[in-house]
């Protein structure tokens, strides 16, 4: 019922609307061109017989002088033997007049005075006018006739005009122009009709998948993202459309898989922190005699409760970032002592993995616009990866160099390796690999790191490429913009910044 309402505001009814209009108007637009050609056709033809009934009469008709008495009177000199001119002559006195100068009617056919051709008046017109005169009448029925105005001259006095009038019905023509409107006032609208049909039908067709897509939409949730629509095969837009919402929905499948995997990773590592705290605890009140023993479990608790503070902070920053609530921090720094900096912090895990880190600068200094507590979260998370996943005996290292407006910095390690199927998932939230390096970690990361170091970049205007060989070892490479830094800032005694030279 609901969709019966609602159906003139469909795409089927106003496809098919402004498919009947453009075809209703094309062919009315094809029919009134077919009736002017035939109207114009059906008038030259009543033209071209009007000339050959005038060059019979020049033929055939001679004005005679009977004696030189001035009793002038028509003569038709067609051979009364020969069946051509006497029937030439006589489709010409089917509708003809010929009159004197005065308008004394001479000769003529019945229908002549019913269409008022003998009036003196245009008679005297008629003779005076350079050429023929063409005219339409009608006589008392209402029936057309297309009439020629002339004269001829006296066979004997050549000065002595006379009228002569021919004509031919215009009915023949008439009937045939009154048929073609009818029948196309019939056949149009039935036509119409079956364009309707057809357009209907074919609206209905085309916009199929439409509906298919709305319906696979409706049924999607998230316990269904699997479901897709058929690719027709027809190769259109449609299909494209299809295929389109397919990715889309893979990509939402995607992300909502990694969330699902997220809820259990989290859960799993608040869990595990929170059951270890609770039960040190708990042995602590009922078993713990002496204040070194409280004191043992006071600080094994800290140290996992700092754990799930430092998961809390992660996830809250995340999605602050993501959504834009943290805001740079920028000032002028130089990038090489930041580096220097966070590589020595370093120093000490690293020992502690037995993996080598160094720190090699390929120029002194590169100042520029830079947050610094994300700069150094950036290489925190790079570094931590690095060492974290090289083996005993490898090496980690990292260098800065100026590639024109940009700088390049690259944390290079000899561990495991990243896999190709692996690589471009890894700067996306929460995505872990899960393997024989991250088994071997003590520490369990939560597969935030390297989307931080994306944002971080990204917030900087610069990019990050890695490179890595299964077993050979990762290079990530980050690229950032060196904006010109601000000229340095005093602030004088009033409290006002006075830009420095
Ligand atoms: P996590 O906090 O788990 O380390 P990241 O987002 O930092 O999460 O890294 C995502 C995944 O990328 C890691 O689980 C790891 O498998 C892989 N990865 C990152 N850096 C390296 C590296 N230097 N060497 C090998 N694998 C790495």
């Amino acid at each position: 019922m609901r969709e019966r309402k609602n159906i003139t505001r469909g795409l089927r009814f106003t496809l098919t609307a402004i498919y009947t209009i453009v075809f209703t108007l094309l062919l009315l637009g094809v029919a009134l061109f077919f009736r002017h050609n035939l109207t114009s056709n059906l008038d030259q033809e009543h033209r071209d017989d009007l000339d050959q009934n005038w060059a019979i009469v020049k033929a055939y008709l001679r004005i005679v002088n009977d004696n030189g008495q001035q009793n002038f009177h028509p003569m038709w000199f067609a051979d009364p033997n020969d069946p051509e001119e006497s029937a030439a002559v006589a489709l010409v006195k089917k509708l003809y007049l010929i009159a004197d100068a005065q308008g004394h009617i001479m000769e003529g056919s019945a229908d002549d005075k019913a269409l008022g051709l003998a009036n003196p008046s245009e008679i005297h017109s008629v003779l005076q006018a350079p050429g023929a005169v063409l005219s339409e009448r009608k006589d008392s029925d209402g029936v057309r006739y297309l009439i020629r105005e002339s004269y001829v001259t006296g066979e004997e006095a050549k000065d002595r005009k006379f009228y002569v009038a021919i004509g031919t019905s215009l009915a023949g023509s008439d009937k045939l122009l009154s048929q073609f409107t009818w029948q196309a006032a019939a056949l149009l609208p039935l036509v119409i009709l079956t364009g309707i049909t057809i357009g209907w039908i074919f609206a209905g067709r085309a916009l199929t998948p439409v509906l298919e897509i709305a319906q696979t939409a409706q049924r999607i949730s998230g316990s269904n993202l699997n479901l897709r629509i058929r690719v027709r095969g027809a190769g259109d837009e449609l299909d494209r459309l299809i295929e389109t919402f397919n990715q889309m929905i893979e990509r939402i499948e995607v992300n909502f898989n990694q969330m699902r995997q997220f809820s259990t990773d989290v859960s799993h590592e608040l869990r595990t922190p929170i059951t270890v705290v609770r039960g040190q605890l708990e042995v602590a009140l009922f078993t713990a005699e002496t204040v070194d023993q409280y004191r043992d479990a006071i600080v094994n608790s800290l140290s996992d409760i700092e754990r799930l503070s430092q998961i809390v902070r992660a996830l809250l920053l995340l999605s602050q970032a993501e959504t834009g609530q943290v805001i740079l921090q920028k000032q002028s720094l130089d990038l090489v002592e930041i580096a220097d900096g966070v590589v020595d912090q370093f120093q000490i895990p690293a020992e502690g993995a037995e993996v080598t880190l160094s720190f090699i600068p390929q120029i002194p200094r590169c100042v520029g616009d830079f947050d610094r507590v994300q700069i150094e979260r950036m290489l925190s998370n790079l570094l931590s990866n690095a060492v974290k996943f090289t083996k005993p005996g490898g090496e980690v290292r990292v260098s800065i160099d100026r590639k024109d407006d940009e700088v390049e910095i690259r944390v290079e390690d000899t561990g495991d390796g990243i896999s190709p199927e692996h690589l471009p998932h890894i700067f996306d939230r929460f995505y872990r690999v899960r393997g024989a390096g991250e088994q071997a970690s003590p520490e369990k990361g939560l597969g935030l790191g390297l989307s931080f170091v994306s944002w971080i970049v990204k917030a900087h205007g610069g990019s990050v490429d890695v490179q890595s060989e299964k077993g050979k070892g990762t290079t990530f490479i980050v690229r950032l913009p060196l904006t010109v830094p601000a000229p340095p800032r005093q602030i004088d005694e009033a409290g006002l910044i006075v830009t420095g030279a």
